[in-house]
């Protein structure tokens, strides 16, 4: 299985540009093992996947796609790919993304641009691009992308995959470089809502090195796939149909209300009034977490440092101008001045008590409601250099998937049609917190 994969990342990868690093003889020899053990396939045994570059593998180069990260290798693993590990998973390659994860294209990465296997003067989406490409191109069975603000969810509706954000708490973050950690998820890529479960299984619990994991029930998700959805309760928010919205998504989108309709499940137009707050909101808090977070590359400790340079601020300075790209100054400039003594109480404090309106709309929502549907993203895949002048209008494309982060709801994007120019269109489901059972239910029986 290794092999083939392997073949396949050979014969495309100069088209998808989706890796980073592929550890092709650490996967022969892991998968040769394996085999020498004769130990029976089952699950995730002897599967390979790819791994957004933000997650740490040990003595394995661990990059962000950013200079700043310069030959980093993490002396330890993320428990995610531990847990992968023990359930006989092989890591096929470190996957591309934006740098730090701030982006929605992949094209902030430091290295290299990743393509969309579907037309590939398009971009794959991000910041999980090369995650949601690899899977789409077949270069791996699943990948593990990190959704902040949209990030797994929208490359996935972009690609024409599954992706899954997990409630926040579902899968520990222990290991994953943080970009805003009140926020930050990672969750499953891949090719169907079965996967989708298998690798929800073996990657979430709670882990004692990450004091925001939970304690949960422990749930084999692959038992809610059923076809049975009847009576199952589908809000439709209004704001989520509003200018912006590209027709043909809307079509698509329309067309899946009606499947849920002939399965038996009940729509209700419902209405989340501070969805217009969400995108401010998050940009603010995102980067004033991304801010302090981002303090720690300083040239000293590890990573990039500048050559030149003259006394220990100097240091600093040109060190984190020459390793760190232009998105992600920007960030840590935004949130620096979020939250600098004068301007706090006025975006940063401001921003947090929008975050509990948010998440009040939700809960409203879901006292009538078992999931929310809507589409993952305004548009499908835009072209390569499009947007990428423009922040403004790239942050734009991050209005549905946003909300979701903020409230700590977990979030799904299914593939549910195609545009007239042949692209993938994505339709999301929000669920209650913990509630991916109900979520995975829904997107089984949609894609059935
Ligand atoms: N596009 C969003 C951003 O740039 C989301 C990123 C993410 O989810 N990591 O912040």
């Amino acid at each position: 299985v290794v092999q083939a994969y392997l073949k396949r990342i050979d014969d495309v990868e100069d088209k998808v540009n989706s890796t980073l690093k592929i550890m092709g003889e650490e996967a022969l020899e892991k998968a040769e093992n394996l085999d020498k053990n004769g130990i029976q396939a089952k699950g995730l045994m002897g599967i390979p996947y790819g791994l957004k570059d933000n997650m740490c593998t040990m003595d394995v180069e661990t990059t962000c796609a950013s200079k700043i990260l310069y030959n980093f290798k993490p002396p330890y693993n993320a428990t995610v790919v531990e847990k992968l590990e023990q359930a006989g998973s092989i890591v096929l390659a470190k996957m591309n993304m934006d740098e730090f994860a701030m982006g929605s294209s992949t094209e902030n990465s430091s290295f290299k641009k990743t393509h969309n296997p579907w037309d590939i003067d398009r971009v794959p989406g991000g910041s999980s691009g090369g995650s949601a490409a690899c899977v789409a191109a077949g270069e791996a069975a699943f990948a593990l992308g990190t959704d902040t603000g949209g990030s797994i969810r929208q490359p996935a509706s972009f690609c024409g995959v599954v992706g899954l954000k997990p409630t926040y708490g579902m899968v520990s973050r222990y290991g994953l470089i943080a970009f805003a950690s009140s926020l930050d998820q990672i969750g499953p890529m891949t090719k169907d809502v079965e996967d989708c479960a298998i690798v929800l299984n073996a990657i979430s619990g709670h882990d004692d090195k990450d004091s925001t994991s939970v304690v949960t029930e422990k749930k084999d998700f692959t038992n809610y796939l059923t076809k049975d959805i009847k009576g199952l309760k589908i809000g439709v928010p209004k704001e989520y149909f509003q200018e912006g919205l590209n027709n043909e998504v809307e079509q698509s989108v329309r067309e899946a209300i009606k499947v849920y309709k002939d399965l038996g499940a009940e729509i209700i137009e419902t209405s989340l009034p501070t969805t217009e707050y969400a995108l401010s909101a998050y940009y603010i808090i995102s980067s004033a977490e991304a801010s302090s977070n981002l303090a720690r590359y300083d040239g000293i400790r590890y990573g990039y440092r500048a050559e030149d340079f003259d006394g220990l601020v100097d240091l600093y300075k040109k060190s984190r101008s020459e390793g760190f790209g232009s998105e992600v100054k920007r960030r840590i400039m935004l949130g620096t001045y979020a939250l600098s003594s004068g301007y706090y109480d006025a975006y940063y404090k401001k921003a947090l008590q929008v975050r509990t309106l948010i998440k009040e709309d939700f809960d409203n929502v879901f006292k009538t409601c078992d999931v929310i549907l809507s589409p993952t993203c305004p548009t499908t895949s835009f072209k390569l250099g499009e947007k990428s002048n423009d922040p403004l209008e790239m942050y734009l494309s991050d209005i549905y998937t946003v909300p979701v982060n903020i409230a700590g709801v977990p979030g799904i994007s299914i593939p549910c049609g195609f545009d007239s120019e042949g692209l993938p269109i994505g339709l999301q489901l929000i669920g209650k917190a913990f509630g991916e059972d109900t979520l995975l239910k829904a997107s089984y029986a949609f894609e059935q």
